[in-house]
């Protein structure tokens, strides 16, 4: 998400930069929304960032105001409709452009919201059939009454969840985050004006110098009166976890702390608590190279690049088929042969979602002629879904959602395997465990769940003790796999 206010700048032109530096967040679909200061224009469509966006089009989105987003579906199929910026008219006839990152846990409250509104006939036809579509059909259905700033305040204390959103009438930008502070929002100064943006990485492609984050549980509003910063909740910090580990750019700060740092740091870690006996360190690129280059500093061995990505093909966990994301190994990555061959490797990745990437990773390694082969994640096994923003498929289909350390490690058919430790993931981001959300790797979720996730979760926990102590067993297996 990004979002710009700068009269006399291109901001359309902007926002495709900072959507760029973006990119890695989401790449279903792409759009833009720019206000003139009489109306507000949305161009999105499908694709990638490259692809939605041409010289053409870019010129032609002119004004002093712009909200750009990029799509990774949590709700909602992939279609056009369901693109960002969402877009309503209000009953005044002002527009409303809205881009949101994260994931609501109380939609369907939300949409008993709507349909009142549609019953007591003050709105038309409920469109929405997303989350994010929801925030701004009841904005849009406030607004017509008290403005956009009011219902935003009148809003958003009622929306849980995770969202960090830029939005945007006429005339103001406006950038909100969820008490919880989820997920990422900073804001940026360009010289004549300001920006808001998902990742730090992506004010520094503008040339906008960071000023601060947008709290847990404030509004941000932006025009020609200036800034304004209003509470809407009481600030209850949980920020992701994964982002150090995999989501955010390795150049971005989140909380003040460089996701690089923080990932050459677990990879230290993970050297001390996995250690290996091995030839070469090799990450599998690029999210796994700063814990490969931490665990080749912790350990004392030489790190090198055995890996060569491919062109930029996306995220293999995003991908929506099994059978695309086991070809998406051979199109992302290629083996430096003469590096790998005859040696004994350290292979340091961010995570392990379904096991496939790395199943099919470690026999491509072998192929190419290693010795062994120890995997190293920079990461706890994810053994639960998230329900903040990101889809890391059902339990069913987490490797580790079944299998202790030593079943997945021969799932992979790695030599040995290891995972930092949450302890060690923690410190590594230098913020205090109560400020953070783990739950995809210890099961406690911070924001309440809908009820119907609720009873998935209890189910799951029972599930999980009659299959016996399957927490104590990684302890155990990790131990028998250490060198
Ligand atoms: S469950 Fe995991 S991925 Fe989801 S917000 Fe929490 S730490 Fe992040």
């Amino acid at each position: 998400m990004f979002g710009v206010w700068a009269p006399g700048e291109e901001v359309a032109k902007l926002t495709y930069f900072g959507l760029f530096a973006l990119q890695h967040r989401g790449q279903e679909a792409a759009g833009i929304a720019v206000s003139d200061g009489r109306q507000v224009v949305v161009f999105k469509d499908l694709g990638l960032v490259s692809q939605v966006f041409d010289e053409q089009t870019l010129s032609s989105l002119r004004g002093h105001l712009a909200v750009g987003h990029t799509r990774y579906s949590t709700t909602g199929s992939t279609t056009w409709e369901n693109a960002q910026p969402t877009f309503r008219t209000t009953a005044t006839g002002s527009g409303l452009a809205l881009g949101h990152n994260g994931n609501l846990v109380n939609t369907a409250e939300l949409r008993d919201e709507v349909n009142a509104l549609v019953g007591r006939g003050g709105h038309g036809a409920v469109t929405a059939t997303t989350d994010s579509d929801l925030i701004t059909e009841l904005l849009a259905a406030t607004s017509a009454d008290v403005g956009l700033e009011e219902a935003a305040v009148r809003l958003l204390p009622r929306v849980r969840g995770a969202f960090s959103l830029a939005f945007s009438d006429e005339q103001t930008l406006y950038a909100a985050r969820d008490p919880h502070g989820v997920r990422p929002l900073v804001l940026g100064r360009l010289e004549r004006g300001w920006v808001v943006a998902s990742e730090t990485a992506a004010l520094d492609i503008v040339g906008a110098s960071f000023v601060r984050e947008v709290e847990p549980g404030e509004l941000l509003a932006i025009d020609g009166n200036g800034l304004r910063s209003s509470r809407f909740a009481a600030p209850e910090p949980k920020g992701c976890v994964f982002e150090y580990v995999y989501l955010a750019r390795p150049d971005t700060t989140i909380a003040g702390r460089s996701v690089n740092a923080a990932r050459v740091s677990i990879g230290r870690r993970l050297a001390a608590e996995y250690p290996a006996e091995a030839d070469l360190v090799i990450p599998v690129p690029e999210s796994g190279t700063p814990a490969a280059i931490g665990f080749a500093q912790g350990s004392g061995i030489p790190y090198g690049q055995g890996l060569v990505k491919n062109a930029y093909v996306g995220r293999t966990f995003i991908q929506p088929s099994q059978t695309i994301r086991q070809l998406g190994i051979r199109l992302k990555l290629n083996p430096l042969r003469e590096v790998i061959r005859g040696k004994r490797l350290v292979v340091v990745d961010d995570s392990i979602v379904r096991g496939n990437t790395q199943r099919a990773l470690v026999r491509m390694l072998r192929e190419a002629g290693a010795l062994e082969v120890h995997v190293r994640i920079a990461s706890p096994p994810v053994r639960w879904p998230c329900f903040y923003g990101i889809d890391f498929a059902s339990r069913a289909e987490l490797v580790a959602g079944d299998l202790d350390l030593d079943g997945v490690r021969r799932s992979i058919g790695a030599d040995s395997l290891g995972y930092v430790s949450i302890d060690g993931l923690v410190q590594a981001t230098e913020q205090p465990a109560s400020r953070l959300c783990a739950a995809c790797f210890d099961g406690n979720y911070p924001i309440p769940l809908p009820e119907d996730a609720q009873l998935g979760k209890h189910l799951l926990e029972e599930i999980i003790s009659d299959e016996g102590a399957l927490a104590a067993g990684y302890g155990a297996a990790g131990a028998m796999h250490q060198p």
